[in-house]
């Protein structure tokens, strides 16, 4: 079902990635380095659908409950869709997101990663998610994420004790300050952990965040309109 509404989607989802490549090309980049994850999160499976529709593949939730409400079904017969947790993570629900998600960007706490590598083993025939590590750069007392200055020390641990293969870095800047000081600090701290995923940029800002060498960059309302 094509709704007026789906029809202003996929012309919006195609004005944000007409703008991904313009950022791409006007710092040198090749717009491949740059994959956009759709956030859906409020939105139901009549806005999702025409987005898939239009091509889209990656998408974006921030609650384990609501993905599992509405993913198994969009998602079936369609194998090359991917699944972001960009939310917080329980350590209760770790075992319903491994089951749900491809990727998971918010790692963030040493309890969680004792919590996913406990459950990993389980996972019989089917790929371990990714995992990126939460950053607080803005070090907010409510956002979640490691503190800047305790992260290397918590990419080690999860590492070496829990055995854990880190894909890279996500952060949200804080609501009120410039976001390039926190995409530029988010960035030097991967490059000196080895690490190659950068998840940074939304709405507002992902051309900033593309200049800063954003390797996923999450959009929700410029696509699916305001929540
Ligand atoms: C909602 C959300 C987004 C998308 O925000 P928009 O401003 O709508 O693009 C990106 N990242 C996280 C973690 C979110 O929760």
């Amino acid at each position: 079902m094509i709704t007026e509404n789906g029809e202003a989607m996929t012309h919006r989802l195609a004005q944000v990635r007409e703008r991904i490549a313009q950022a791409c090309l006007d710092c040198g980049r090749t717009p491949g380095e740059v994959r956009l994850i759709a956030v859906s999160k409020t939105f139901d499976a009549p806005h999702i659908t025409p987005v898939i529709e239009a091509g889209q593949r990656l998408f974006g939730e921030n609650r384990v409950q609501e993905a599992k409400a509405k993913w198994p079904e969009l998602r079936a017969g369609r194998p090359d869709i991917e699944l972001h947790l960009i939310g917080p993570l329980q350590t209760n629900k770790v075992r319903e997101a491994l089951a749900l998600f491809d990727v998971i960007h918010t790692l963030d706490r040493p309890s969680l990663a004792a919590a996913l590598a406990k459950e990993l083993p389980r996972l019989e025939g089917q790929p371990a998610p990714r995992l990126l590590v939460q950053v607080n750069t803005g070090e907010e007392p409510q956002k979640a994420g490691v503190a800047p200055q305790e992260v290397d020390a918590f990419i080690a641990t999860c590492r070496e004790q829990h055995g854990l293969v880190l894909e890279g870095l996500m952060c949200i800047p804080p609501a009120d300050e410039p976001a390039a000081p926190h995409f530029a600090l988010l960035a030097k701290i991967a490059a000196r952990n080895g690490l190659s995923a950068l998840s940074m940029g939304m709405s507002g800002d992902f051309e900033t965040a593309i200049a800063l060498g954003a390797t996923y960059v999450r959009v929700g309302s410029a696509i699916f309109g305001g929540r």
